[in-house]
C-alpha cells in the first residue's frame, strides 16, 4: 500500500465566537477558524485526512510539508507508520525538533491512521482498543475575551447547551466569578492564562482565582518548558496545574512528567507528532499518574482523531475540548455539536470514521 500522492487543503471559514471583535490568539484577531488539511492517496485508491496545526501559522506549516515533509512520503509504503514517523522526526531534527517540523509530520501521522482505520474497515477508537460507550463528553473552551459580562454569558450559554465544564482564557480572579456566575455552582471551570507569569505571580492569581473554583489552571508560567515552574506553582498554590501543548514528542512529556509539573498532561495530535506520539504520552501519562486532558481547539481532522484517541484511552481523562462558537459551515455535520448531554457521539465509519465535506473544502478554499 504505497503512498501515490499528498495534497493540502487550506480553509478559513467565518466563525462567531461569541466574544468582542478583538478576541483572538497569536496577535489577531479570528474571525476567520482556519484549518490545514492533509489529504493522502494510497495505490489501492484508500484516502485518509489528517490536520496540520495552523491558525495563523500557517503559511509557515505549508511550507514545511512542501519542503521537508511530503519529498519523504511519496513511495512510501501507508501501513508501516512507525518507522515512517521515526525517519521523518530524525531526517528533520536538526531544523528544530518542534514548531511546524513536528506540525507537518503530525499532519501525515493522522492521515495514515485514517487510511489504517480504512484498510482494517474499522473505526480508529475500536481499532485502538475500543470503549464501551458510543460518545465522548466534551468541554466548551472560550475564547480570551478579557470582559467579565462576556465570560458570564457564554459560560450561562455553555450550561444551556448541555456542557459541564468550560475552559476560560482569561487571566484575572474576576473573570473566574464571572464564569462562576453565569455556569452556577455545579459548573466546573478550567482556567487557560497561556505562560504569562512567573512562579509567585503564577502561585498568587491561581489562588485568587481557585475561590471561585478552579479545575485546573493551565499554562501558569513563562516559558512553556519551564518544567521545574510549574512544579513549585503545583506543589505551592492550591491549583491543579494544566501543561503540554507546547510539548515537542513524548521526550518532553517525560521530562515534564518526571519533574512532577503536571496533574494533567495536554497532547495536542496535531502538534505532538500525531496519533502515533499522542498514543506514547498516554502510556508515560498513565505511569506517571498523570490525567490526559487532550488539546484540540480546532474543527478539522485533529478534533475528529482526538474524539477517536480519548474514546480508547481507558486512563483519566478530561472531556474533549471543544471550542465554543458557530462556524459557517461544518467540515464535519453532526460530529462538532453535543447533544443535550454535553456528549458527541463518536463516528462508526471506518478510520476518522466520517470524510471531510467536499464542498466546505472547495468553498471556503484559501489561496497559498
Ligand atoms: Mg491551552
Amino acid at each position: 500500500m504505497k503512498i501515490i500522492r499528498a495534497d493540502t487543503h487550506w480553509i478559513a471559514v467565518p466563525f462567531e465566537h461569541g466574544g468582542p471583535s478583538n478576541t483572538g490568539f497569536g496577535g489577531r484577531p479570528w474571525a476567520n477558524m482556519q484549518t490545514l488539511i492533509v489529504e493522502i492517496e494510497t495505490d489501492n485508491g484508500l484516502v485518509g485526512h489528517g490536520e496540520i496545526f495552523g491558525h495563523n501559522g500557517i503559511p509557515s506549516a505549508l511550507a514545511a510539508f512542501e519542503h521537508q515533509i511530503k519529498p519523504f512520503i511519496l513511495g512510501r509504503d501507508a501501513s508501516a507508520i512507525a518507522p515512517l514517523m521515526l525517519e521523518l522526526q530524525k531526517v528533520n531534527h536538526n531544523f528544530g525538533r518542534y514548531g511546524q517540523t513536528l506540525f507537518a509530520i503530525s499532519g501525515v501521522d493522522i492521515a495514515l491512521w485514517d487510511i489504517a482505520g480504512k484498510a482494517a474497515n474499522m473505526p480508529l477508537w475500536k481499532l485502538l482498543g475500543g470503549s464501551t460507550e458510543e460518545s465522548v463528553p466534551a468541554y466548551s473552551s472560550l475564547m480570551r475575551f478579557g470582559d467579565p459580562e462576556f465570560v458570564e454569558q457564554r459560560s450561562a450559554d455553555s450550561v444551556a447547551l448541555g456542557y459541564k465544564h468550560v475552559k476560560l482564557h482569561e487571566r484575572t480572579p474576576e473573570a473566574v466569578e464571572a464564569a462562576r456566575r453565569g455556569g452556577g455552582p455545579d459548573f466546573k471551570i478550567m482556567v487557560d492564562v497561556n505562560c504569562p507569569w512567573n512562579v509567585a505571580e503564577a502561585i498568587e492569581i491561581g489562588d485568587a482565582m481557585s475561590e471561585h473554583g478552579v479545575y485546573w489552571l493551565e499554562e501558569p508560567v513563562w516559558p512553556p518548558e519551564n518544567f521545574d515552574g510549574l512544579a513549585e506553582v503545583r506543589n505551592n498554590g492550591v491549583c491543579n496545574v494544566a501543561a503540554g501543548e507546547n510539548a515537542s514528542t513524548a521526550w518532553e512529556f517525560q521530562q515534564m512528567m518526571q519533574a512532577g509539573a503536571v496533574d494533567w498532561a495536554q497532547p495536542s495530535v496535531s502538534k505532538v507528532g500525531g496519533i502515533t506520539e499522542f498514543l506514547k504520552v498516554c502510556r508515560l501519562a498513565e505511569m506517571h499518574n498523570v490525567g490526559i486532558a487532550a488539546h484540540s481547539p480546532y474543527f478539522g481532522p485533529g478534533y475528529i482523531a482526538t474524539m477517536h484517541l480519548l474514546a480508547a484511552y481507558t486512563g483519566q481523562k478530561a472531556p474533549l475540548e471543544r471550542l465554543f462558537g458557530t462556524l459557517e459551515a461544518t467540515l464535519y455535520p453532526g460530529l462538532t455539536e453535543p447533544g443535550p448531554d454535553g456528549r458527541i457521539r463518536l463516528p462508526l465509519g471506518a478510520g476518522l470514521g466520517q470524510e471531510p465535506s467536499k464542498e466546505v473544502i472547495k468553498e471556503y478554499r484559501v489561496k497559498a
